[in-house]
């Protein structure tokens, strides 16, 4: 039998045709990776955040989309549709060159923008019929101080390796520029990693409700995040745990999720009753008391924050370097917004999740999503009996339901005591029944 090739070629992509010659042009046989997860979403209009490295064929992943929508909706408003930020001379230089390629049999028009080249004929490119402009943020940022209406009509921003950009210093410059741009196009952030503190708050401010594309390799060497996973037996081993770490852990400044406000004043109390200092911020508490918590937890009066997502959105804090996960995330996001709150571009930072049985499949997930593996990690004085499921699907996630799932709680069916004087009106119209309801 002979098994079908599933993997789709840039036809199946659904590319224009004269995009497909430059294609077969270039020698590409078939998409790479990013490029089968990545063109479809961007093609569809979509907001995307793309985790790959250079050398992923990255490049082609937001080109040959973009050029598609060019080509398939010529707009008749003028101006510069597409801005494509990176952080290198180099760098803009190769994706300029790629663009060319892809462009051959097109009209399309593509300009660079970067440091070192003439002013005066940039200028020229930002203002006369160029449909594309490749930059790096600094010229680009000196440009937009003589005008700042080139990107008005702008329907695609791409933030190619952000991670590197923020690195390099470029974050305030990347925001302004963003905010310079048309309010209603796409964007696109493409990073080698997503575990890093800055990308996940510029994505956040940049990108509305995005797709997400996470294809780096198993070891992020970017990061300056460690994900570790501790296994807890239940819910009071848990506790046991959190307060080891709190302990012993050596950290700065420490914040442990709940998934609810119920489960973060439980532990907000049971650690404080360990005699730790520690705040508590939950979307309940109002805002006077979330900025006195906030000031101690600043200033270091208090070391360790418990904290629900909604509250912890955009927190932004110098000297969190432990992030303790006392409840699962409920996806890959949300666990990227939770450790995204340590390892700023200039520090170390340490995650820990811990997890029981039922959680094991939802760790899974992450790991699988954020193509990276935990670093298992065991307390020797806290040792559970729990070590993980017997066996696991390639997916990582537990073989069979005993393993990963919350004991089925049997219906409770509310008993209804039937008296004799009620059993007298049986039958006769206009008596409501006493049989228990299926509401
Ligand atoms: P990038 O990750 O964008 O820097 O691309 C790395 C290299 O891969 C570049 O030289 C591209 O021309 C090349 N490339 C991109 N996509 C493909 C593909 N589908 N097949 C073969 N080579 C490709």
């Amino acid at each position: 039998m002979q098994i079908p090739n599933t993997t789709p070629s840039f036809t199946d992509l659904g590319l224009d045709s004269r995009l497909l010659k430059a294609i077969n042009k270039l020698g590409y046989e078939s998409p790479t990776p990013v490029q089968q997860q990545a063109i479809p979403p961007i093609i569809d209009n979509r907001d995307c955040l793309v985790s790959a490295e250079t050398g992923s064929g990255k490049t082609a992943a937001y080109l040959l989309p973009i050029l598609q929508q060019l080509l398939v909706s010529p707009t008749k408003i003028s101006g510069i549709k597409v801005l494509a930020l990176c952080p290198t001379r180099e760098l803009a230089q190769q994706i300029f060159g790629q663009c060319q390629l892809f462009c051959e049999f097109t009209d399309i028009k593509s300009g660079l923008i970067t440091g070192g080249s003439d002013f005066k004929k940039q200028q020229l490119a930002l203002t006369h019929h160029t449909d594309i402009i490749i930059a790096t943020p600094g010229r680009l940022l000196e440009h937009l101080q003589v005008s700042t209406s080139y990107f008005q009509n702008l329907s695609v921003l791409i933030l190619d390796e952000a991670d590197r950009m923020l690195n390099m210093g470029f974050s305030y410059d990347v925001l302004a520029i963003a905010e310079l741009c048309n309010k209603q196009r796409q964007t696109l952030l493409f990073s080698a990693t997503l575990t890093h503190f800055g990308v996940i708050k510029m994505a956040d401010k940049v990108l509305k409700t995005p797709k997400v594309v996470t294809l780096n390799t198993l070891h992020d060497g970017h990061s300056n995040i460690t994900q570790q996973l501790i296994l807890a037996d239940d819910h009071a081993h848990k506790l046991k745990e959190l307060a080891w770490l709190l302990q012993h852990e050596s950290y700065n400044k420490a914040l442990v999720f709940a998934n609810t406000r119920l489960r973060a004043v439980e532990l907000y109390d049971y650690v404080r009753g360990k005699g730790l200092r520690a705040g508590l911020l939950h979307g309940e508490i109002d805002q006077k008391d979330r900025n006195r918590t906030m000031a101690l937890y600043r200033d270091g009066t208090v070391n360790t924050l418990v904290a629900t997502d909604l509250a912890a959105r955009g927190l932004d804090i110098k000297g969190i370097n432990l992030v303790i996960n006392f409840d699962m995330p409920r996806n890959g996001i949300a666990y990227i917004h939770r450790i995204g709150r340590t390892g700023r571009a200039d520090e170390q930072g340490t995650t820990i999740a811990l997890v029981k049985h039922t959680e094991w499949n939802l760790m899974a997930g992450i790991e699988r999503f954020l193509q990276q593996q935990f670093i298992r990690r065991t307390i020797k004085d806290l040792a559970g009996s729990y070590q993980g499921p017997k066996k696991t699907k390639t997916s990582g996630k537990a073989t069979g339901s005993k393993d990963n799932k919350e004991p089925v709680k049997k219906a409770v069916v509310k008993k209804v005591k039937v008296r004799d004087r009620d059993k007298k009106n049986v039958g006769k119209r206009r008596v409501p029944s006493n049989k228990p309801s299926a509401e």
